[in-house]
C-alpha cells in the first residue's frame, strides 16, 4: 500500500519549506539591498563632499560668475535634491503602474485566447488543480489556462491583484492525450508552477525588491537577477516533486529537453553518466558560462538536484 495517503497539506507543505532552496532568501535580501545601497554611493559620488556637484559649484565659482553666491550654491543644490527626490518617487510610482500595465496585458492575453481548465474542460488537469491547491493551503484555486503557442513547450504562473493563475501551453498537456496518455508528467510541470505562486514569486511586492538588484547595470542584471532566479527555479522543482511524490521530475526534465514525442525513449542514467563524466575545459566552461547568466539552472544541473536522493540545495554555478 501506498504511504501516499496519509499525506496532509500540513505536512506537504513542511516538507516543501525544508526542501526549499537555502540560497533562495538570502539572495532575496541581498538583491533587495544592493539596488538601493548602489543609488546611495552614486548619491554621495554626485552630492557628498567633493562629489560631481561640489566640483561643478567650485567651477562655477571659479569662473567668476556673479550668480554663483554662496546663497544661490546653496539653492541649487537644495533645488537638485527636492527635484531628485520627487522625481525618485514619481519614478518608483510609475513603475509600479508600469508593472500593473504588464500583469494586467498577461491575464488578459489568457482570457481572450486561452481556454479555461474546468470540469467540463480538461477534467484530469483540473482534478489536479483542486488536489494541489488544497495541499498548499490555497484559500483560491489558480485559474488555470490552456493555450497552444506553435509548437513551444512552457508554462508560466502569474498573478493579478486577488487572482493568481497558471499558463500551461496546450503543447504541455498534450502529454496526456498523444500516445503516452502522461499525467505525471503535466503535474510536475503544473507543481512547479504552483510553487511559484506559493512562494509568491509571482507578486508585484516580491518582484519589486526582487527586481531593486536591476538598478545595477550588468552586475544586478545579469548576474545577482539570474541568481535569484535559479535559487527560486529550484525551491519550485521541489515543491513540485513533493506535490507528485517524487515521481516523474527526471522524465519532466526530458520532456523539456527531447519534446512531447520521444521524451519518453530518453535513457536518464546514460544522459547523466554523460554530463556528469570527466569533462575537458572546454565543456566545462561551456556550461558554466551558459548557467551564469540563466534564469533556469541549465538541464543537467537541474535534472542532477532532482535525482538527488538527499534533496539538497541545487547548485547555482
Ligand atoms: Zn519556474
Amino acid at each position: 500500500m501506498s504511504e501516499q495517503t496519509v499525506r496532509t497539506p500540513e505536512s506537504v507543505q513542511k516538507e516543501i519549506r525544508n526542501r526549499r532552496h537555502k540560497a533562495e532568501l538570502p539572495l532575496f535580501v541581498i538583491n533587495s539591498i544592493i539596488g538601493p545601497v548602489f543609488l546611495c554611493i552614486a548619491g554621495i559620488v554626485l552630492f557628498g563632499e567633493y562629489g560631481i556637484v561640489d566640483l561643478i559649484k567650485e567651477g562655477l565659482e571659479n569662473a567668476e560668475i556673479t550668480e554663483t553666491s554662496p546663497e544661490f550654491s546653496a539653492f541649487l543644490i537644495g533645488f537638485i535634491a527636492v527635484f531628485a527626490s520627487i522625481g525618485a518617487i514619481g519614478f518608483v510610482c510609475y513603475l509600479i503602474i508600469l508593472s500593473l500595465i504588464e500583469y494586467y496585458k498577461g491575464y488578459a492575453s489568457n482570457m481572450a485566447y486561452g481556454i479555461r481548465v474546468s470540469e467540463e474542460n480538461f477534467p484530469e488537469i483540473y482534478a489536479k488543480v483542486k488536489e494541489f491547491s488544497k495541499l498548499l493551503g490555497f484559500k483560491k484555486e489558480p485559474e488555470v489556462y490552456v493555450e497552444q503557442m506553435n509548437g513551444t513547450i512552457n508554462a508560466y504562473a502569474s498573478w493579478v491583484p486577488g487572482k493568481d493563475y497558471v499558463h500551461l501551453n496546450a503543447e504541455v498537456i498534450e502529454l496526456l492525450y498523444l500516445e503516452h496518455k502522461d499525467l505525471d508528467t503535466i503535474s510536475f510541470i503544473m507543481g512547479h508552477e504552483f510553487g511559484h505562486l506559493y512562494y509568491k514569486h509571482t507578486k508585484l511586492h516580491y518582484n519589486f525588491f526582487a527586481n531593486l538588484a536591476n538598478i545595477i547595470p550588468i552586475f544586478g542584471q545579469k548576474f545577482m537577477g539570474p541568481l535569484l532566479q535559479r535559487a527560486r527555479e529550484y525551491s519550485v522543482d521541489r515543491v513540485a516533486q513533493v506535490l507528485t511524490d517524487d515521481k516523474c521530475g527526471a522524465e519532466t526534465m526530458m520532456f523539456i529537453s527531447a519534446g512531447r514525442h520521444v521524451y519518453k525513449y530518453v535513457n536518464v542514467d546514460n544522459y547523466m553518466s554523460y554530463v556528469n563524466k570527466d569533462k575537458n575545459f572546454i565543456e566545462k566552461f561551456a556550461r558554466f558560462v551558459t548557467n551564469l547568466t540563466a534564469s533556469h539552472p541549465i538541464n543537467p544541473l537541474r535534472t542532477k538536484a532532482i535525482l538527488d536522493p538527499t534533496h539538497k540545495s541545487g547548485r547555482l554555478f
